[in-house]
């Protein structure tokens, strides 16, 4: 149980656990946490509910056979958190001193919150390319993963976006429903790898678009996608020319389409752990120690959720690791009060000195050792 009357300058009460971010991740991580009598705080980020709120449907996500709206299954798993006790705060963690103990997080309003172990659960964001109509739009026919909502796009002609494996790896998959997707890509070669490149263009169904780019999106969130504006230019990337001299060669092209997709890359929501030791990889997610475990390379922290899953990216596995975050919490706060001698932690920080030289069970963090 959180001690409240063990602070920080007298002032502050100090978390066992902080969960970082309130997508399926923060929640499951939550679930647990909560059920173990350690009542985390869960800061809700941006997004409260995070990127299941921007879809319609969900179709493959555990015992729900009828499907289940993006937006019911968040709102269910929050409460089934509330009722063993997280709590919900709004608050976007701006900062994180994780040099000493207990941790310092720095929000957006100003607040300072105070936590011994860290559940960071922040996401990728997916980038969206800017046309108009995609907001309106988004989850109501344009996507940023195939792999969830491919399937709602049986027989229909598609768009991905994109020249990176990830956009080969979108048109492939939709390949298997839909009845033509055309990449439309702002260059005239691709990004992706050698291998995913030709596995498209030997594709029956996989068309390309060079030189292109997704102005505009037509249709409703009524009839979903109907249609999209695609610009093009000799010379590639065509909207940087719009309104420019070279714009007098931009040609504008309507096309009928029922979906679009998105796959130019993900944005680990990380910021805040630039300036901290917890190390991040070149594209920005948390590398958690290889194997089974969410602990990353500072004691006391871990990752759950798409944050440190740059390949799966789904609601299940997002779950998947926000429960195994939980658990490896609750053990590495165990191990920090054995070792302190009854008390789950002193509380009092130690800056420079973390004692991180040994995992708390004792064990070197050997794949992050070196
Ligand atoms: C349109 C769309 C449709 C999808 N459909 C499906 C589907 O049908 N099936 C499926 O399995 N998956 C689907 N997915 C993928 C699924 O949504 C993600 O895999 C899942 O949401 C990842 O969960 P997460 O908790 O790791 O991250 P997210 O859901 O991204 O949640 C991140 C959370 O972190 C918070 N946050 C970010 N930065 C900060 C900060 N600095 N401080 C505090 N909080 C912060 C945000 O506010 C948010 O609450 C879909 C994704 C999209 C975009």
């Amino acid at each position: 149980m959180n001690d409240v009357t063990d602070t920080h300058d007298g002032v502050e009460p100090v978390r066992d656990v902080a969960i970082v971010g309130s997508g399926v991740a923060g929640l499951s991580a939550a679930i647990y946490v909560a059920r173990a009598d350690l009542e985390p705080l869960v800061l809700e980020g941006p997004e409260p509910g995070g990127q299941l709120t921007l879809t319609t449907e969900v179709e493959n996500y555990l015992g729900f056979p009828e499907g289940v709206g993006g937006m019911e299954l968040i709102r269910r798993g929050k409460e089934q958190a509330e009722r063993f006790g997280a709590e919900f705060v709004h608050g976007t963690v701006e900062a994180a001193d994780l040099d000493g103990r207990p941790f310092e997080l720095e929000l957006a309003n100003g607040d300072t919150l105070y936590t011994r172990a860290l559940i960071v659960a922040t996401g990728a964001s997916a980038r969206w390319v800017g046309a108009e109509n995609e907001d309106e739009l988004m989850g109501y026919g344009v996507s940023t993963c195939a792999t969830c909502d491919g399937a709602f796009h049986r027989g229909d002609d598609v768009l991905v976006i994109g020249g990176g494996d990830s956009a080969m790896e979108e048109a492939l998959f939709l390949a298997k429903f839909a009845d033509s997707v055309t990449v439309v890509h702002r260059r005239d070669e691709l990004r992706a790898s050698e291998i995913m490149a030709g596995r498209a263009r030997e594709h029956e169904q996989i068309y390309f678009r060079w030189n292109a780019e997704l102005l505009e999106i037509h249709g409703s969130r009524e009839d979903g996608v109907t249609g999209a504006t695609l610009v093009s230019h000799p010379d590639g990337r065509p909207t940087e020319k719009l309104g420019t001299d070279a714009g007098e060669d931009v040609a504008r092209e309507r096309v009928d389409v029922g979906g679009i997709f998105y796959g130019v890359g993900h944005v680990p929501n990380t910021d805040f752990l630039r300036e901290t030791p917890v190390d991040l990889d070149d594209d920005g997610h948390l590398p958690t120690e290889t194997g089974m475990t969410t602990r990353t390379n500072v004691p006391g922290v871990f990752g759950a959720g798409d944050v440190m899953d740059p390949r799966y990216r789904q609601a299940v596995t997002a779950a998947g690791t926000g429960s195994m975050a939980a658990l490896d919490a609750e053990a590495w706060l165990d191990a920090e009060a054995e070792r302190a001698g009854g008390d789950r932690a002193d509380g009092e920080r130690a800056d420079g000195d973390r004692g991180n030289d040994e995992r708390a069970d004792g064990e070197a963090p050997e794949a992050l050792a070196d």
